[in-house]
């Protein structure tokens, strides 16, 4: 499903792959879980793409459900891989749950990748990062913090190894300009997601710097 101008949101069995087009070729946004390949693939065969106009996978982080498929999507369309520096031996184990893969490209925050800007925000995982499409003004989050009933809510508690720093990782976004967030899990949030991001930061009670 187009859901902005030239991004598209490929539904994984538990979550979303973005593939966003660019000037230097289409990226993924992460690969989904070891099943999903078939059909991140032939959606883009539906696009009337060849696999090897998937230049990039640039990783939200190394877990099951984001980085499952990456050996079979490296495999299959040549893309090369990237990754924060903190998530690179996670994704290279597979985290015993997934077969690993070698990164190409490893990202410090700040960073630029065919338009896409890396921003660091760990918590979740040590190398969790943000990409910033600056030119549509579109985050994509990964599992900073999920959808849900068309607010932005963040992820379980349980689920992340530093629940506080993650915290800390959403305020940050701020300083950013975004209009879109698009998480992994849940729906984008289209033109609303700077507010969406500062609702979830009241709720949940911290001091925003602005
Ligand atoms: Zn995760």
């Amino acid at each position: 499903m187009q859901v902005l101008e030239g991004v598209y949101l490929i539904r994984g069995e538990v979550s979303n792959v973005y593939l966003v087009r660019t000037s230097g070729g289409y990226v993924l946004i992460d690969a989904g879980t070891p099943g999903d390949p078939p059909r991140i693939l032939s959606y883009i065969s539906q696009l009337g793409l060849e696999p090897s106009a998937i230049r990039l996978v640039l990783l939200t982080h190394s877990h099951w459900d984001h980085a499952g498929g990456l050996k079979e999507v490296v495999l299959r369309t040549g893309a090369r891989v990237a990754a924060h520096r903190d998530e690179v031996n996670y994704v290279r184990s597979g985290r015993g749950r997934y077969e690993g893969v070698e990164v190409d490209v490893v990202l410090e925050d700040g960073d630029d990748v065919l338009g896409l800007k890396a921003i660091h925000t760990p918590g979740h995982t040590p190398g969790s990062t943000c990409y910033l499409d600056t030119s549509r003004g579109a985050l994509f989050v990964g599992d900073l913090v999920y959808e849900e009933g068309g607010a932005l809510r963040e992820m379980l508690h349980k689920y992340s190894v530093d629940p506080e720093m993650n915290r800390r990782s959403i305020a940050r976004l701020l300083k950013y300009d975004f209009i879109h967030v698009l998480p992994s899990h849940g729906n984008p949030i289209l033109n609303s997601g700077r507010e969406a991001i500062t609702n979830l930061l009241k709720e949940l009670g911290v001091q925003l710097e602005l």
